[in-house]
């Protein structure tokens, strides 16, 4: 079916003479296409166009900024919130040490003292075993043996400096 020139003036939204109207009328009851386009430019124009009320983008630029006030304060409470069920964590944790510590305080710190005392002297006796374990095993290898392993090591240290060097010199690519 051939839809012109009714389509255009439906499309373009022509000032029609009576005529046109009639023609356009006759081709309508026929077929739908064209009556569905009339239907939605119809509509269309049936649309009211709502302009934005005054002050609209000033008025949504302050909602925006309370928005952010609001989120911001959302965060702190958030924060607080946590901070506070923290301490309050901590706290119940603690309780009881504290309750024991006020109830009986010089045997605490006396405990403490012995305590940090016990640390101290046991750090001690540690050090001075290892100083004897390492004179013992400094007596006990000969010189001579402590050469060969320094030297072995040094030896292993170059190789593996060359070894390196080496892998960093491979050239890249075809060479001749
Ligand atoms: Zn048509």
């Amino acid at each position: 079916m051939n839809h012109q020139p009714f389509e255009e003036w439906l499309l373009l939204d022509k000032n029609l003479t009576p005529a046109e109207t009639r023609e356009l009328d006759l081709h309508l009851r026929t077929c739908t296409h064209c009556t569905a386009l009339s239907a939605t430019g119809l509509a269309l124009r049936s649309a009211p166009v709502v302009a934005p009320a005054a002050g609209f983008t000033l008025r949504f630029q302050q909602r925006l900024a309370a928005q952010k006030i609001a989120e911001r304060r959302r965060k702190l409470w958030g924060m607080i919130v946590l901070l506070l069920s923290g301490v309050g964590l901590l706290g119940w944790l603690t309780a009881p040490y504290l309750f024991a510590f006020f109830s009986a305080p010089v045997e605490w710190v006396t405990a403490a003292i012995g305590y940090f005392l016990f640390v101290v002297t046991s750090l001690q006796a540690l050090t001075e075993v290892m100083a004897v374990l390492l004179r013992m095993v400094t007596e006990f290898i000969p010189p001579y043996i402590w050469m060969v392993l320094v030297s072995a090591l040094a030896g292993l240290g170059l190789l593996w400096t060359i070894s390196i060097w080496q892998f960093s010199r491979t050239p890249q690519g075809v060479s001749a």
